[in-house]
């Protein structure tokens, strides 16, 4: 029977990229496995001419003598490369390997494995005034960076890791289970596909130290507590060439003796006096930016909460502005001389002889009280 194309098999132009011949092989893979197959014999052979079809053509030197000469070409070993094997066990074993691997997550690369170094955290605490404006602020972070005497090599200074013997420096091994053979990270090297002989003095062979870097951090104007700003490249160094992980600050905002913050909204407290309540007045509040002069009118109740625009915070978020809200204690006075107390009660007889004239909330809340307790009753 004559051999179909093997562009033709995986259905790809003779220019497609190896992305491309990969995919589509693995669909056909997919579709025509034997395990999904049981018992079919076309399925089986469909299976079987799509993988040698990506055998040839995931191969560069295989796939520039196939352009070539063609079938002959590889069956002859033409140009010096050897012949098509047969299709064996160890093939299905392949597939899984190469195919299938980053589908069940490997994500393996072929030869030594680089890590990428571990992200970083770093909690740095502001007060409310710095969150708010924003500023630049020096840390100390305990990381792990390259060795500089090996370069992070971890080989002492003149020698250079030699290739691990166990895996031959793939950074992997295969073990053979039944039909399957299984890729596995080479415990000898740890998948970095090397093994140091004369290790660093420095590092001791692990190409990494223990270091305290100081970083200055750029914090924006209107954080808040619990954002995070990553400073990239900053975490760990990576092993066996990889790159560096993220160091993330975390903004913790410490507790304000003045204000409540709410997102973009700050909330305060102000004590007022029984006069200023029943009279009304002028108060000073302090805001982020200095102080403000607040209109209390005649008859203000405790509890009464003032809102003044803009008076909040930009957050860094949708530089939104936000609003100070001011609430108003009335205060009772304390440590009253004889005098005043005398003063206080008169006053307090011609407020009661008044009724809610004078205590609108008081009359309103005796009558829910008797209300109530009417209704128990009955
Ligand atoms: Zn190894
Ligand atoms: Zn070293």
């Amino acid at each position: 029977m004559a051999k179909r194309d093997y562009y033709e098999v995986l259905g790809v132009s003779r220019t497609a990229a190896a992305d491309e011949i990969k995919k589509s092989y693995r669909r056909l893979a997919m579709k025509y496995h034997p395990d999904r197959n049981k018992d079919d014999a076309e399925a089986e052979a469909k299976f079987k001419e799509a993988k040698e079809a990506y055998d040839v053509l995931s191969d560069a030197d295989k796939r520039a003598t196939y352009d070539r000469f063609g079938h002959d070409g590889l069956r002859a070993g033409a140009g010096g490369h050897g012949g098509m094997g047969g299709f064996s066990a160890e093939g299905f074993g392949d597939i899984f390997g190469d195919v299938f691997g980053d589908i069940f997550g490997g994500g393996r690369q072929r030869g030594s494995q680089v890590f990428r170094g571990a992200d970083l955290g770093y909690e740095l605490r502001l007060d409310l005034e710095k969150a708010v404006s924003g500023d630049t602020v020096t840390i100390d972070v305990p990381t792990q960076v390259a060795c500089e005497p090996c370069d992070g090599s971890g080989a002492k200074k003149g020698t250079k890791p030699v290739t691990c013997t166990t895996c031959g420096g793939a950074g992997q091994v295969r073990m053979q289970q039944g039909f399957f053979s299984i890729q596995q990270t080479c415990p000898a090297c740890k998948g970095a596909g090397t093994t140091i002989g004369d290790p660093c003095d420095t590092c001791h062979g692990r190409g990494r130290v223990r270091k305290t870097k100081t970083l200055s951090v750029k914090v924006p104007a209107g954080v808040d507590d619990g954002d995070r700003i990553r400073l990239s490249g900053e975490g760990e160094a990576g092993r066996n060439g990889g790159p560096p992980g993220d160091l993330y600050v975390e903004i913790r905002v410490n507790p304000h003796k003045l204000f409540e913050r709410e997102g973009a909204d700050l909330s305060t407290e102000v004590p007022i006096s029984v006069a200023t309540a029943t009279l009304g007045g002028e108060v000073e509040l302090p805001t982020l930016d200095g102080h403000v002069s607040l209109k209390v009118p005649a008859g203000t109740q405790s509890g009464k909460v003032f809102r003044l625009r803009g008076k909040g915070v930009t957050t860094v978020r949708d530089a939104r502005q936000g609003d100070l809200f001011a609430k108003v204690a009335v205060e009772t006075p304390v440590n009253l001389s004889a005098e005043q107390k005398e003063m206080l009660q008169s006053f307090d007889e011609s407020i009661r002889a008044g009724g809610e004239k004078h205590s609108p909330r008081a009359g309103g809340w005796l009558d829910t009280v008797k209300r109530f307790f009417d209704r128990i009753s009955q």
